[in-house]
């Protein structure tokens, strides 16, 4: 599932391709993707230039010259891609933009939980989706007013996109992990310094992530991610990725929590305080 990560790497190459770039033709291959009735997205979208990009958690967005924002969420399976001819379409295109010098920019999606919306502006939309401050611009501070009095487990309140927005399932897992914090502990039991490390922990793992354009296996060695074993290359033939980076000899635990699949250390991060 496209994270923040893999969003704000489609951004870059849709802010590569788009910016000051006109829109002269928009091409709907399956309007299951449009959450907007597709005449009234092509009158929004022919003839405007877009003017800038922006990504708020999961969601990425492209300015146009109209004043209205279009508004990407790329589901389950969303990618973005760029072509010139028919025959080079990539497969399970939805949705193409075609700019005025040939180029054309595919939405592509084969699940199709994709959607393309129209939004009056960003903060509209934001408002109308109820979604909470971007996880890489929230501070500290707001995130211990946010979260620092919900007697909720730790790990299903980063994951509301209401409190933040962008986190992810494994996102948490990393972020907990490199801030010492056990996924079941209480909200309101934080310290100010654990919401300091958490804080901190968010932008180390976002911030690599998006350095790494989202390739899991070329993530530090130090990173609890390799547990979940859906590569094999960070400790060729070593089974070193079971195991704690801090503690060698200590299991990466794998449990659920609030049904979802949860890693981590039982040395490093305890549930008693
Ligand atoms: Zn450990």
């Amino acid at each position: 599932m496209p994270e923040l990560p893999e969003v704000e790497t489609y951004r870059r190459l849709l802010d590569e391709l788009l910016v000051q770039q006109q829109l002269v033709t928009l091409e709907v291959l399956d309007a299951h993707v449009l959450a907007v009735p597709e005449d009234e997205l092509r009158q929004a979208v022919v003839g405007a230039t877009v003017t800038a990009t922006h990504r708020l958690g999961k969601n990425c967005f492209l300015e146009l010259s109209t004043g209205q924002v279009l508004a990407l969420h790329f589901g389950m399976t969303g990618d973005v891609g760029a072509y010139r001819h028919d025959h080079d379409r990539p497969r399970f295109t939805r949705v193409a933009f075609h700019l005025a010098d040939g180029l054309r920019v595919a939405f592509i999606d084969p699940r199709k939980f994709g959607r393309i919306r129209l939004a009056g502006s960003i903060a509209e939309f934001q408002r109308a989706k109820k979604i909470g401050p971007d996880a890489l611009a929230i501070t500290a501070e707001e995130m211990q007013q946010g979260l620092g009095k919900k007697k909720t487990l730790i790990k299903p309140a980063l994951l509301d996109q209401r409190l933040t927005a962008g986190l992810g399932n494994w996102i948490v897992d990393e972020v907990l992990f490199q801030a010492q914090i056990h996924p079941e502990r209480l909200a309101n039991t934080l310290t100010a310094e654990e919401f300091q490390a958490l804080h901190a922990a968010i932008q180390l793992v976002l911030r690599t992530a998006i350095e790494h354009e989202a390739v899991y296996r070329h993530f530090p060695a130090s990173f609890l991610i390799h547990a979940r074993e859906w590569d094999d290359s960070a400790t060729p033939g070593t089974e070193a990725h079971r195991f704690c980076p801090r503690h060698p000899k200590v299991e990466i635990g794998k449990h659920y929590v609030g049904g979802r699949a949860t890693y981590h250390c039982p040395s490093c991060q305890l549930l008693a305080t």
